[in-house]
């Protein structure tokens, strides 16, 4: 096992791999942002170094500096977490060649699933089910629209470079095709430097289901069910939950496989995820491999009883998986929300500064991972997620009734945050009879919003 791992992160992830670490008697080097001086996982730190003003871009994202801290403070790895350098593959390829080892997949499979459109074809050559779409990607507007027509619409353009709901557009109207077309192109340069576009068929209500895998390099790949994670605004996730409701036992074994045969597709080793679309007949597709550690883990460790960061140093480290596919029993419910610092009534604007105080709720079967603490600030340079708060109970239903009382126990005084928004949805009927789908928050946010602002007025009252 490792000696010392460099968390390569900030926020809560980085508090979370840190307490891996911990368990696991390995050093945790820290790193940080001048923006990040006070932050919890520097408090928390014995090794602390900082890399580089607040920007990302000169900090988290500064390759040279954090290999530098990796050599000097003799650490033996590198934890990434999700996010920053996460998917880059070719830092990933750097560590490794300084000997250090890096806490993921091998660069070129980051390489090959970072290529969105690529990964399609490499999936679809596996017989894993894709979205009916271009064959690879398209060379401009007019060969993409050709293809548009052959597949008819409504369709969805996407960045092949694609991540967090970015470079991506639902066309209704064959007329906006090329205006929506260019527009995704110039938010995918913008966002990742490349502009190399692909097209899928607009699955219309879908669900999002993904699928966590765990691989070690001693070929063992294990799939640890799914996530239900359609309750996403514009792209991003707000909420997740597994078991999902939607499958089957039949659909679940269905789904788990061809997760199995993708993540083998990919030659692929550590944790990983397969994001599916299902469609309400029935059918489902893949949409992408995620190549880390995912924002909501934590509801399957919850289900499962398997510390996936633990696991993620053991394949690291040359170990196999502690657990094979035949212990996995799913176990209960979870469902993880995500507290971000933004303000709801003004189009979910991030409200960072300093938090004046806090007050996490607890009690059984209640997981809060934060870098939140009194006195604490939020620093307005990187992503607003401030907490996640996970609850795990026998059933859906009082996995629903305990996160309504964690979320009325939870405060955060200082930055706005959507904990009244995620409230509401615990009471809303489409959410209790898990009848919603990825169209749930474009449907139902006004009277969501006109809900928390009816129950704001009654406790003013
Ligand atoms: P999930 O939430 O399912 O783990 P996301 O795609 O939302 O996956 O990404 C997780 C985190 O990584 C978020 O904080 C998001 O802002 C960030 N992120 C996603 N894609 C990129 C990217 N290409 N470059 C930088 N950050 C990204
Ligand atoms: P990102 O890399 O930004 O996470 P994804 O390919 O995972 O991009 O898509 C983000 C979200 O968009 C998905 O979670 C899903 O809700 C929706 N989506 C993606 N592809 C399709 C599709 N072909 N049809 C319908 N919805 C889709
Ligand atoms: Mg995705």
């Amino acid at each position: 096992m490792f000696k010392r791992i460099l968390i390569a992160n900030r926020g809560e992830i980085a508090v979370r791999v840190f307490r891996a670490c911990r368990e696991l008697d390995i050093e945790p080097v820290v790193v940080y942002s001048e923006a990040d001086r006070e932050a919890l996982h520097v408090q928390l730190a014995e090794h602390s170094y900082c890399i580089g003003p607040a920007s990302s871009a000169q900090s988290y994202l500064n390759t040279d500096a954090i290999l530098t801290v990796a050599k000097a403070a003799h650490c033996d790895a590198i934890h990434p977490g999700y996010g920053f350098l996460s998917e880059n593959a070719e830092f990933a390829d750097e560590c490794e060649k300084n000997g250090i080892t890096w806490i993921g997949p091998s660069g070129d499979v980051i390489r090959m699933m970072g290529n969105k459109a690529a990964a399609r074809e490499l999936m679809k050559d596996a017989g894993v089910p894709v979205v009916p779409g271009s064959d690879g990607s398209v060379a401009d507007a007019a060969e993409a629209k050709r293809i548009a027509d052959e597949i008819g619409y409504p369709v969805l353009i996407k960045a092949a470079a694609g991540g967090g709901g970015r470079g991506m557009r639902k066309v209704f109207d064959p007329d906006q095709f090329e205006d929506l077309f260019e527009e995704a192109r110039a938010e995918s340069r913008a966002c990742f430097n490349d502009d190399e576009m692909y097209l899928e068929k607009l699955v219309l209500n879908p669900h999002h289901i993904e699928f966590q895998i765990m691989a070690d390099s001693c070929g063992n790949v294990v799939q640890l069910g799914e996530r239900d994670c359609s309750i996403q605004r514009r792209g991003q996730k707000m909420i997740e939950e597994t078991p999902s409701r939607v499958l089957t036992p039949e659909l679940r074994e269905r789904m788990g496989e061809a997760a199995v045969k993708a993540a083998r597709a990919a030659g692929y080793v550590n944790a990983g995820t397969i994001e599916f679309v299902l469609d309400p007949s029935g059918e489902f597709y893949f949409i992408e491999m995620n190549t880390r550690i995912q924002v909501e883990h934590p509801i399957t460790e919850c289900v499962t009883g398997i510390d996936l960061v633990r696991e993620q140093l053991r394949v690291a480290s040359g170990l196999s998986l502690s657990f094979t596919q035949d212990d996995i029993n799913l176990r209960g419910h979870a469902i993880e929300c995500r507290i971000n610092a933004e303000d709801p009534a003004h189009g979910f604007m991030p409200s960072p500064g300093l938090v004046d105080f806090v007050h996490l709720p607890g009690g059984y079967g209640v997981r809060v991972d934060t870098g939140l603490y009194a006195g604490c600030e939020l620093p307005p340079y990187y992503d607003s997620l401030a907490a996640k708060l996970i609850v795990w109970a026998p059933t859906r239903l009082e996995a629903i009734r305990r996160m309504r009382r964690c979320l009325e126990e939870f405060v955060i005084d200082g930055p706005k945050t959507n904990i009244d928004v995620l409230h509401q949805i615990m009471y809303h009927p489409g959410f209790i009879r898990a009848t919603y789908n990825t169209s749930f928050i474009d449907e139902n946010l006004d009277t969501l919003l006109a809900w928390t602002n009816a129950a704001d007025v009654q406790e003013e009252a």
